[in-house]
């Protein structure tokens, strides 16, 4: 495939792109096609964007119908018929039965415009600077965003980007140990050198981060520390939300009340929009002092809104239910099958991740899928996990088959690296031979 009008004239930011190097051009339910005509199997749903699947036929529909009437397609804030029935739709399928009491924030489009909302207005509340983020943390890349966001690799030093902020670890992070006492201890000891924040920000499942899962437990923990100290509580279901785990919002199992939710990517049902929800009493807005061109797409709210049908029964969720139980058995099959290249299996509903315990495996996993026909992603700290993320409206065909196509995959990758290792081990014999060794096994 020839890229070179992106390698020419696209900023060398550009990253999917090297991981998928085809040139798409159309897209329907868990499909993409390239401009050759060659299909890919979507295991990566825009990073989450994607949870109803590519151009979803009721938001085609809606779209279509609303444009043919000349619905307004930008309003800033303003109060447009698409806004006033979204509102109220939200309201009726998804914030009543679940019996809470949100107010509804449209900050800018984008995940991190979200976050940048909530943290501010946490601040402004509590009128303290600090917030609480944890270990592996991913939030996006503005630099209030930014500052919550672990990865090193996209911080520099001359961002400024990490004052006010203390990442303390997440659930597993010090294998048996509970983490929450670690928060709880540092929040009762004056000397602990940790300011009491406005908030505490978590992903219940952390995407980006490597799909580690925290327990219910320990969701429980943090929500009853917040309360004890008066720190306002943060769930960033940006990633994990909108049905990414069975249920609408990711941390309904857990029983937790956050005071902030942060909504985006499959909100829009692949328009860009953000919802902050917002406790009725966290409230302390005024009016437009945190303000921004597009927080009124339109367009977006009429895809959204027409989604919210799906949500008027249980039968996603079954149907998530369902999928989720073939990924994990099939998972935890492969951790048998390949011993050493698997290291953990870790996930809920449709977001599961292979953890290899090595830079570079899964990398090399993903990019013989997308040879194979399927379009997967990694995450984690060093790359090291294979983040599985097909879209929730997949059919068990489709999930068998990119199962399929990522069981390949990983044979592949393996029988390569046991026959480099098989043709390495002889040479092994003194110690300058090994460090030769080591230093090829990690490619
Ligand atoms: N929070 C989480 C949990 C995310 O996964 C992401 C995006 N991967 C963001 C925030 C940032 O969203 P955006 O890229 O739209 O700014």
């Amino acid at each position: 495939m020839d890229l070179s009008v992106f390698d020419r004239l696209e900023s060398n930011i550009r990253g999917y792109i090297r991981s998928f190097p085809t040139v798409f051009e159309t897209a329907s339910g868990s499909w993409l096609t390239d401009t050759q005509g060659r299909r890919y199997l979507d295991f990566f749903a825009g990073a989450g964007t994607l949870n109803y699947g590519h151009n979803h036929p009721c938001v085609k529909a809606a779209l279509i119908d609303y444009l043919s009437h000349d619905g307004i397609m930008h309003g800033l804030d303003m109060g447009t018929k698409a806004k006033q029935d979204l509102l109220l739709a939200f309201d009726e399928v998804i914030l009543k039965p679940r019996d809470l009491d949100f107010k509804v924030q449209f900050t800018g489009p984008t995940g991190a415009n979200c976050v940048e909302a909530a943290i501010k207005l946490a601040r402004k509340v509590k009128q303290r600077s600090h917030i609480v983020a944890f270990t592996n943390a991913y939030h996006g890349h503005s630099l209030g965003a930014l500052a919550l966001t672990g990865n090193q690799y996209y911080h520099d030093v001359c961002y400024g980007a990490r004052s006010n902020v203390t990442h303390l670890p997440f659930d597993g992070y010090l294998g048996e140990l509970d983490t929450a006492t670690v928060l709880e201890k540092m929040l009762a000891d004056p000397s602990s050198g940790l300011p009491l924040p406005a908030a505490v920000i978590l992903e219940t499942v952390q995407g980006e981060g490597g799909i580690n899962v925290a327990s219910n437990r320990w969701l429980q923990r943090i929500e009853q520390i917040c309360r004890n100290k008066d720190i306002l509580l943060i769930v960033d279901d940006i990633q994990v939300g909108n049905g990414r785990t069975g249920t609408f919002f990711s941390f309904e199992p857990a029983g937790i009340k956050p005071d902030l939710v942060c909504l985006s990517k499959a909100i829009g049902g692949g328009l860009p929009m953000s919802l902050l929800l917002i406790q009725r009493e966290v409230d302390l807005w005024k009016p437009g002092q945190h303000t921004g061109t597009f927080r009124g797409n339109n367009l977006a709210f009429v895809a959204c809104r027409a989604l919210l049908d799906l949500w008027r029964d249980n039968q996603l969720t079954t149907h998530v239910k369902a999928l989720s139980e073939l990924v994990e058995s099939q998972l935890q099959q492969w951790k048998l099958e390949f011993p050493g290249y698997i290291t953990a299996i870790r996930g809920r509903g449709l977001v599961w991740g292979i953890d290899t315990g090595e830079i570079n495996i899964a990398t090399e996993v993903c990019k013989e899928a997308f040879e194979r026909g399927l379009v997967i992603e990694t995450s984690g700290a060093h790359d090291q996990v294979v983040k599985l993320l097909p879209p929730l409206t997949s059919d068990q065909q489709e999930i068998t088959h990119g199962l399929d196509i990522l069981h390949q995959s990983f044979g592949a990758i393996v029988n390569q690296r046991s026959r480099s290792q098989a043709v390495i081990a002889p040479l092994a014999q003194n110690a300058w031979q090994k460090s030769a060794v080591n230093s090829l096994s990690s490619f």
